[in-house]
C-alpha cells in the first residue's frame, strides 16, 4: 500500500499542474487562484498531512464532522470554509472555527451568523451561494439563492456586525439552461461579481469550480477552485 502522504502529495501536484495550466491557457497569473482543498469525510490525519504539504485552505460541509476534525487541527496555519448548507442551529458551532461561510442564501442566516460571530468575537467572512438553476424568489435545491436575491442579500451581509462580504460562490447546476455547460454557468457569475463590486468593492472573491470543472472556473475568472476528490481520492459515502 502506497504511504498516504505520498499519495496526498501526488494528487495535489497533478491539481497544481491542472491549475497552472487553465491560469496559462486563460493568460492569468497562477497566484489570481487560489486552492482550497474540500476536505469533506476525511480524517484530521489527512488535513495534517495537506497542511504539511503546504495547502492553506481547507472545506467543508457538515458541521458535525467538521467541527471535531477542526479542533484537532487548531495548531495548523489553516483557513476553513464551510460550504454546506447550514441550518441557523449549527451556526454557533460553525461560528467557533470557519473563517469563511461559502453558503450565505437567506436573511435567516445572515441574522444568525452575525449574532454569533459578534458573541464570538470573531469576523466571518461571507460569500453568497448562487443557485443559477433557480427561479426568482426560489432557493437552490443544493442551497443557493436565485443571482435576482444577490443584491438585498449582500447589502444585509455588508451591513451585518461582524460579518464581512466577500464575494460570489456557486456549483455548476445540474438542471436548467445550464446543465451541461459549466463554464457558461460560471462566466454567468462572473457578471453578477462585477454586478455586485459595483456596490461592493472589497467582495472580490469568486469561488466556482470543483475536481471535474476547475479548468472552465480558471477560464472565466474564478478566484478560488474547490477540490475534493482530485486531491483525496472518491468519497466513500455521499458527503
Ligand atoms: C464536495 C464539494 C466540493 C468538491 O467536490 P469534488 O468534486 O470532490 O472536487 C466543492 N464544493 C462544494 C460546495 C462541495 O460540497
Amino acid at each position: 500500500m502506497t504511504d498516504r502522504k505520498d499519495e496526498l502529495a501526488a494528487n495535489l501536484a497533478k491539481v497544481e499542474q491542472r491549475i497552472a495550466a487553465a491560469c496559462a491557457a486563460a493568460g492569468r497569473a497562477r497566484e489570481e487562484v487560489t486552492l482550497i482543498v474540500v476536505t469533506k469525510t476525511y480524517p484530521a490525519s489527512d488535513v495534517r498531512m495537506l497542511s504539511e504539504l503546504g495547502v492553506r485552505h481547507v472545506a467543508e460541509n457538515k458541521d458535525q464532522d467538521a467541527a471535531p476534525k477542526a479542533a484537532e487541527c487548531s495548531d495548523l496555519p489553516l483557513t476553513w470554509h464551510f460550504v454546506g448548507q447550514l441550518q441557523t442551529n449549527k451556526v454557533r458551532s460553525v461560528v467557533g472555527y470557519a473563517d469563511l461561510v461559502q453558503s450565505v442564501d437567506r436573511s435567516k442566516l445572515v441574522t444568525a451568523l452575525s449574532k454569533e460571530a459578534v458573541k464570538a468575537g470573531r469576523e466571518v467572512g461571507c460569500l453568497i451561494q448562487v443557485a443559477l438553476d433557480a427561479g426568482s424568489g426560489e432557493r437552490g435545491e443544493r442551497g443557493g439563492v436565485a443571482p435576482g436575491g444577490i443584491e438585498e442579500l449582500a447589502d444585509l451581509v455588508a451591513r451585518a456586525p461582524g460579518l464581512r462580504l466577500d464575494g460570489l460562490m456557486t456549483v455548476a447546476p445540474l438542471t436548467g439552461e445550464y446543465a451541461g455547460r459549466e463554464q457558461a454557468a460560471f462566466e454567468r457569475l462572473m457578471d453578477l461579481s462585477t454586478d455586485l463590486r459595483r456596490a461592493h468593492q472589497a467582495a472580490n472573491m469568486v469561488s466556482a469550480g470543483m475536481s471535474a470543472d476547475l479548468e472552465q472556473a480558471v477560464a472565466a475568472g474564478a478566484t478560488h477552485v474547490r477540490v475534493g476528490t482530485a486531491v483525496l481520492g472518491v468519497r466513500p459515502r455521499l458527503g
